[in-house]
């Protein structure tokens, strides 16, 4: 077989694996979020300060899980960005 044959399938496979390591890797994280403690799980095992365990940082910042609005909040430490709790926004009355 011809290498100018074998070049467009090399390119293909390696955007197929490109963009599996990228998805695969995205839902890792995701999980990683939906699985982390509640507030006062969180606050009970880390302290009343609630010190990030990684660097010990106090300062947080928070987002939704799947996006900016959702009632889903991930807080992280504002430092390091280690995940380190999850809590339920309270949602309007509709
Ligand atoms: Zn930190």
């Amino acid at each position: 077989m011809a290498l100018e044959m074998a070049f467009p399938i090399v390119l293909i496979l390696t955007l197929f694996i490109a963009a599996f390591i990228v998805l695969t890797r995205h839902q890792a994280h995701m999980r990683a979020q939906r699985n982390l403690p509640d507030r006062a799980t969180y606050l009970a095992s880390a302290g009343a300060d609630g010190a990030c365990p990684k660097c010990g940082a106090t300062e947080t910042a928070e987002h939704g899980l799947h996006g900016g609005e959702d009632a889903v909040r991930i807080v992280t430490c504002a430092k390091c960005q280690a995940l380190l709790y999850q809590y339920k926004r309270d949602q309007a009355a509709d």
